[in-house]
């Protein structure tokens, strides 16, 4: 079922000239879903939330929940409960005066909301924290706080504008896991904005990833990670070696591609790619396919080992070949050392990737 479409939806600020801020995004957000809008600064994500959210009203374009128009709806009549980067509590009043207040402006009576209150702090898992002030709290708890008070007035639609960003880095993922499963037994469709890639894919249903206010590409993380649509998303999802090949084959969602010592491989590519036989296609390779040979091997690329960077569970190993595009690998148990400036470098040899799509057309 879906709750939320954004039909060709464009959002132009009259003082950044013709450049549109967002430009035909058209989303389908089905109920109970958490989706992400994921993208570099200035990509447009906050400016798309704000347009759900009723802060600005669209250039263009349709926005409607639950098939209603919603478009020029004022922001207090659209029923959706906002989480900010920096909370946007208040400071004099105590947690459960901060989580009731929705309540009141909606003139819910004193008894309802107390007990209200106090099933929205258990439910962010902080029962009793209603009498301390907001200043005497953590910030991974004044978050939690900010999710009580958003949750409180049910709304049917939950909007996070990059609430974990003030947190630090164990926080942030403790608290990711906290949304998710809060949003889980809420069941409430939300709708989350965040430019940090590790964040989207742990905790969303769906992406779409944003640059230069278009939607690049929608899909699970899987997809978005497996089946990258384009050379952005490939570079902006994990790690990722573009490389530009020659097309040696073309079938409807593979090509074979050339690498630069002659041999080839085949890579699945998106439907319609419309490549032939003799075109420049870019291929990701993502490093946990790409794997390392003995330097013997004909087919293989040849590289130097230019960086290691160990991680725990696995190496992340940076080769230069002879393309000069940069090959990565990550290895579980092998040790490898690398060349660095002063002592000999180790050759190492990578042979390309067996799949991972093709993105553009290159030329
Ligand atoms: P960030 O992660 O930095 O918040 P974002 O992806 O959320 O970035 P937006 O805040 O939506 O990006 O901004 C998109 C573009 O619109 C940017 O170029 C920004 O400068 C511009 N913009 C945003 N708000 C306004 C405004 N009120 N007036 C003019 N231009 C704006």
């Amino acid at each position: 079922m879906i709750d939320v479409e954004l039909e060709s939806v464009s959002k132009r600020f009259a003082k950044s000239g013709d450049a549109a801020a967002v430009d035909d995004v058209n989303l389908t957000i089905g109920a109970g879903e958490f989706f992400t809008l994921l993208g570099p600064s200035g990509c447009g994500k906050t400016t798309t939330l704000r347009m759900v959210a009723g802060f600005y009203f669209p250039s263009a374009g349709n926005i409607r929940f639950g098939g209603q128009d919603v478009t020029r709806l004022a922001p207090n009549k659209r029923d959706t409960g906002m989480v900010f980067q920096n909370y946007a509590l208040f400071p004099h009043m105590t947690v459960a005066q901060n989580v009731a207040y929705g309540l009141k402006v909606r003139k819910v009576s004193r008894a309802d909301a107390a007990r209200r209150v106090a099933e929205a702090l258990a439910e962010v898992h902080l029962d009793g924290y209603g009498p301390r002030r907001i200043d005497q709290l953590s910030g991974g708890q004044q978050q939690r706080v900010a999710l009580a008070r958003a949750l409180v007035i049910r709304p049917r639609m939950l909007l996070l504008d990059e609430p974990l960003s003030n947190l630090d880095a164990k926080l942030r993922e403790e608290t990711r896991t906290e949304i998710r499963r809060i949003q889980r037994e809420s069941g409430t469709t939300s709708i989350y904005v965040t430019h940090d890639q590790a964040e989207a894919m742990a905790m969303s249903d769906r992406i779409a990833v944003m640059q230069s206010g278009r939607v690049q590409q929608v899909g699970t993380p899987r997809e978005v990670y497996h089946q990258p649509a384009n050379a952005f998303v490939a570079r902006f999802i994990g790690r990722s070696n573009v490389l530009s090949l020659p097309v040696a084959a073309a079938e409807a969602t593979r090509v074979d591609v050339v690498l630069p010592s002659g041999g080839q491989v085949s890579a699945g590519a998106p439907e319609g790619h419309g490549l032939r036989e003799g075109d420049t296609a870019l291929v990701s390779a993502r490093p946990e396919y790409v794997t390392l040979v003995s330097a013997t091997d004909a087919d293989a690329l040849r590289g130097q080992v230019t960086a290691v960077e160990f991680t725990g569970m696995t190496t992340h190993l940076t080769l230069d070949v002879a393309t000069r595009d940069v090959a990565t690998r990550d290895v579980a148990t092998r040790d490898v050392d690398t060349g660095g400036e002063k002592t000999q470098m180790t050759v190492a040899a990578v042979d390309t990737p067996e799949r991972i799509g093709v993105g553009d057309r290159v030329g």
